[in-house]
C-alpha cells in the first residue's frame, strides 16, 4: 500500500515536472543506462552572450541527441532532463563525444530549479582538463530517487554546430571510452601507405602527379583524422592550435586541381578547361590565404565552395571525356563517388538530413574512394606510357634491323662500328672484320625461285649468329652480302671464326618442295682494323678485296688481307 502511494506520488510529481518544465524527460528506471539516441532540446544564442539564468527562460526546440545545425548556430545550448523513477539514487555520466572540435563547453546541472553544479571546459586548455577524455567530455551527475536532474550544455563552436550527447551508467561509460575509431584509423593508415608508395613512385619516375597526389592524400588524411576525432583521441590535442589543421579542407581540392592539370595535361592540350581549373584554383588560393588568418571565417563558405568545385571539376572532366581523353573516364567514376558521398556530407553539415554513418562520414568515404581511383589512374597512365615506350623500342629495333634475316642493317652497323672502333683505340684491343658473300646465289634464285633463296639467306644468317660471339656485330650489308665486326679478335681469331662459319654453311642443307636438297657455300674475306690509322669502312674495303680474291681462288674459302699482301687459306 505504501509503495503504491509512493508510486502514485512519483507519478504525480513526474507529471507536474513535465507540465512545469514542458520538456521531454528521460526516464532511467531501467538497470542499464546506455542512451545514445534520444530527444534533446536546443536554443541558439545569436547574441552569444546570454548567461545561464536568461537562457533557461528562452524557448527551446526539440531535436535529436546527435544534431547538426550548420554554421549559423555558433553558440547553442542543449537541454536534457533525466528523471529517476527507481528507488535508489543513480550516478550517471553525460558524454559529449564531439567535444573535440568545439571552442568551449559549459555544463549546468539543475535540480528543482536550483543550480547545483557547473563545469567549464576551454578547449584551448583542455589537454589536462579532468572532464576531458581523449576528445570526449565526460560529466558525472546524480539523480536522486524520484527526482529530475536537468542538464544544460552550452556548445560554442568554431564554425559548424555539430554536436552529440550520450548518457551512460558507470559501466557503459567506461565501455564507450575504450576502443572505437578503428574504422578511421584504418582509412588513415591506408592513405599513409598510399602516400609512401607514391613518394617512391616519384623517385622512380620523377612524374609530378605522384607528388601532387601524395599531397592531396596528406590533406585528405589530415582532415579525416581531424574531423573524425582521431587526432583528439591519439594526441589529446584540441582548440585553436589543432583547428587550424582544417586548412587541409582547402589544400585538398587545391592539390586535386593541380593533379588534374598534370595528369590530363590540360595546359598543353586543353586550354579552355585549363582556364576553368585555374579560376577555381585562384578562388581556393584566396580562401586558403584568408584561412591562415581566420580559419573559422574561411570555413563558412566551405560547403558552397565545395559545391562549386564539384561543378567545375565535373564539367571539365565531362568535356575532356567528350574530347576522347583516355584516362578521364576513370576519373569521372572516382569523382562520382566523391561527389555523391560529399553531397551527403554537405547536406549533413548543413543540418538538412538526418545523421547516419554514411552522411556523417561522407567526406572521408568520398576521399578514400576517389583516392583509390586516382591511384588506379596513375598506374594506368604508367601502363600507357610503357606501351608507348615499347612501341618506340620496337620502331627503333625495326629501324636498326633487316626484316628478312633480323640481322643489323648497314646503317646500324656503321654507327655501332664507330663506337667499337673508339673503344678499340682506347683499350688497344684488336678489332677485325669478316666480309661474306654467298657463292653462285643467282643460280639458287634462278633454279628454285626467289622465296627459296630467301629461306637460304635466313638459314645462313642463323649460322652467322650461332658461330660468332654474342658481342660480335653481324650485319646484312645488302643482297647476299654480310659483314661481321669482331671486337677483341685479331686476324688469327677472325680466321678461326670465318672457318667455323664456312664449314657450317657448307654442311647445311635446305630441303625444298619435292624433296630436292639445296646446298650452298660462302666465300669470306678478313681484315684486321688498324684502329689508330683507319676507319672501319677502310677495313671493310680490304676485307672485300680479300673476299674477291677468295672468289677468284675458287670460292668456298677464307682469304685474309694481311698488311699489304693477301694470304689465302682454304
Ligand atoms: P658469286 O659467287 O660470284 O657471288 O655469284 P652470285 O650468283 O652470288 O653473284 P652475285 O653475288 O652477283 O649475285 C647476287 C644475287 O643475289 C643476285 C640476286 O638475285 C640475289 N639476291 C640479292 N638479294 C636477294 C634477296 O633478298 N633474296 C633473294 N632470294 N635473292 C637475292
Ligand atoms: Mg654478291
Ligand atoms: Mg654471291
Amino acid at each position: 500500500m505504501v509503495s503504491f502511494r509512493a508510486a502514485l506520488y512519483f507519478l504525480v510529481l513526474w507529471m507536474v515536472s513535465i507540465v512545469v518544465h514542458a520538456m521531454p524527460t528521460l526516464d532511467i528506471a531501467q538497470a542499464e543506462v546506455r542512451l545514445t539516441d534520444f530527444t534533446v532540446e536546443y536554443f541558439t544564442d545569436d547574441s552569444r552572450s546570454l548567461d545561464f539564468s536568461s537562457v533557461r527562460q528562452q524557448p527551446f526546440q526539440p531535436t535529436t541527441s546527435t544534431t547538426t545545425l550548420g554554421t549559423k548556430a555558433t553558440v547553442t545550448w542543449y537541454r536534457v532532463a533525466v528523471f529517476n523513477a527507481a528507488e535508489q539514487e543513480r550516478e550517471l555520466f553525460l558524454h559529449l563525444p564531439k567535444a573535440y572540435h568545439v571552442r568551449a563547453i559549459d555544463i549546468y546541472e539543475e535540480r528543482s530549479h536550483t543550480l547545483i553544479d557547473r563545469a567549464s571546459i576551454d578547449l584551448n586548455n583542455a589537454s589536462d582538463a579532468p572532464l576531458m577524455y581523449q576528445g570526449t567530455v565526460v560529466y558525472p551527475f546524480r539523480v536522486p530517487s524520484g527526482e529530475t536532474t536537468v542538464l544544460y550544455v552550452r556548445s560554442h563552436v568554431y564554425s559548424h554546430q555539430w554536436f552529440s550527447l550520450e548518457i551512460f551508467d558507470d559501466e557503459h561509460s567506461r565501455r564507450a571510452l575504450v576502443g572505437g575509431h578503428l574504422d578511421i584509423a584504418l582509412l588513415v593508415g591506408m592513405m599513409i601507405a598510399l602516400v609512401f608508395y607514391n613518394g617512391l613512385l616519384y623517385f622512380a619516375t620523377s612524374k609530378k602527379e605522384n607528388i601532387l597526389y601524395s599531397l592531396y592524400l596528406i590533406s585528405g588524411l589530415v582532415w579525416i583524422a581531424l574531423s573524425y576525432g582521431l587526432i583528439a583521441k591519439s594526441f589529446s590535442a584540441y582548440g585553436d592550435s589543432v583547428f587550424i589543421l582544417n586548412l587541409s579542407l582547402i589544400t585538398m581540392p587545391v592539390f586535386l586541381l593541380l593533379f588534374m592539370m598534370a595528369i590530363f595535361e590540360t595546359r598543353q592540350h586543353y586550354p579552355t578547361e585549363h582556364r576553368f581549373l585555374q579560376v577555381m584554383l585562384a578562388l581556393l588560393a584566396v580562401t586558403f590565404a584568408y584561412g591562415i588568418f581566420d580559419i573559422s571565417a574561411a570555413l563558412k563558405p566551405a560547403s558552397s565552395l565545395a559545391a562549386l568545385m564539384m561543378v567545375v571539376t565535373f564539367s571539365v572532366s565531362i568535356s575532356l571525356f567528350r574530347k576522347g581523353h583516355p584516362l578521364v573516364k576513370f576519373f569521372l567514376v572516382g569523382h562520382t563517388f566523391f561527389v555523391v558521398f560529399n553531397g551527403f556530407a554537405v547536406l549533413y553539415y548543413k543540418g538538412l538530413i538526418e545523421p547516419g554513418y554514411i552522411s556523417s562520414h561522407g567526406v572521408g568515404i568520398g576521399i578514400v574512394l576517389e583516392a583509390l581511383t586516382l591511384a588506379f589512374i596513375i598506374s594506368y597512365r604508367i601502363k600507357i606510357l610503357e606501351d608507348v615506350r615499347s612501341r618506340q623500342d620496337e620502331l627503333k629495333k625495326q629501324a636498326a634491323t633487316d626484316p628478312l634475316t633480323r640481322l643489323y642493317n648497314r646503317r646500324y652497323f656503321m654507327a655501332e662500328a664507330g663506337y667499337l672502333l673508339e673503344k678499340a683505340k682506347s683499350t688497344g684491343e684488336p678489332l677485325s672484320v669478316i666480309a661474306v658473300d654467298v657463292d653462285f646465289f643467282k643460280a639458287v634464285n634462278d633454279t628454285h625461285g626467289h622465296s627459296i633463296g630467301d629461306q637460304v639467306l635466313t638459314k645462313i644468317s642463323a649460322i652467322f649468329k650461332k658461330h660468332s660471339r654474342s658481342r660480335d656485330l653481324v650485319a646484312r650489308f645488302g643482297g647476299e652480302e654480310f659483314v661481321l665486326l669482331l671486337p677483341d679478335a685479331d686476324l688469327a681469331e677472325a680466321r678461326r671464326c670465318a672457318e667455323r662459319i664456312r664449314e657450317a654453311v657448307a654442311g647445311e642443307t635446305v630441303v625444298v618442295e619435292g624433296g630436292e636438297v639445296i646446298q650452298v657455300t660462302v666465300s669470306l674475306g678478313i681484315a684486321e682494323v688498324n684502329a689508330l690509322v683507319e676507319s672501319v669502312e677502310c677495313a671493310v674495303d680490304r676485307a672485300d678485296k680479300a673476299l674477291y680474291k677468295a672468289k677468284e681462288q675458287g670460292r668456298n674459302r677464307v682469304c685474309c688481307y694481311q698488311s699489304d699482301a693477301l694470304t689465302i687459306t682454304t
